[in-house]
């Protein structure tokens, strides 16, 4: 909706309202204070499409990396934060990976937290991980055995959509997908779609 979202927003939207995708980059983000590049990358378009600013950006990642100084923030990271909002180097304005780029391009190693979970994890982690990020919204081991067969058949959007009509499920039915029948195509999408849902 274009408004603005500050840094110290962000904890409460990700458990509330993120795709798994996002949900464990941040989790991952917050037990390790770091994320490697394309994790950073990943999730750094994200937050600026969800509606951080440069300067709340820089603040979100500051306070992430915890365990780094000033001088290593600065050297290392202030650059390739503004360089991803369009304010350095050749001055691009890139958008946020879609499901479709996550799903395909740079495919992550095993230390990497980048990816899609419904496509990268292992069965049994994508299980354990999906418990844990939505049981709080209604998400039970009684929903498992169809999202897995979902997943299994390659369908991972198919499966995330699934997990949206769950965690939604006072407000959207089955087969509504995010609304209106549509799947989920862009991790922004989903977030913009559980945020409205809210409100
Ligand atoms: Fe993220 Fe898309 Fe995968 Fe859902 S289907 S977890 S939004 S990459």
């Amino acid at each position: 909706d274009g408004s603005e979202v500050t840094a110290d927003m962000v904890d409460d939207i990700a458990r509330k309202h993120y795709p798994a995708c996002m949900r464990n980059l941040h989790d991952c983000l917050r037990r390790d204070r770091h994320l490697k590049h394309f994790g950073r990358l990943q999730y750094g378009l994200f937050l600026k499409v969800l509606g951080l600013s440069i300067d709340e950006a820089i603040l979100f990642w500051r306070k992430s990396f915890s365990n780094i100084q000033d001088d290593k923030f600065n050297k290392e990271y202030r650059y390739n934060i503004r360089h991803s909002f369009g304010l350095e180097g050749k001055r691009a304005n890139y958008a946020a990976k879609s499901c479709q780029q996550i799903l395909l391009a740079d495919q992550p190693g095993t230390s990497d937290n980048h990816g899609c979970p419904y496509r990268h994890f292992a069965p049994e982690n994508l299980q354990t991980a999906l418990l844990s990020m939505y049981s709080s919204q209604g998400l039970t081991s009684a929903d498992l055995p169809e999202i897995m067969h979902t997943v299994k058949n390659g369908h991972y959007h198919v499966a995330c959509t699934r997990v949206f009509e769950i965690t939604h499920s006072r407000q959207v039915s089955k087969g509504e997908g995010i609304g209106g029948g549509e799947s989920v195509t862009h991790p922004n999408q989903y977030v913009t779609k559980s945020r409205e849902l809210e409100v």
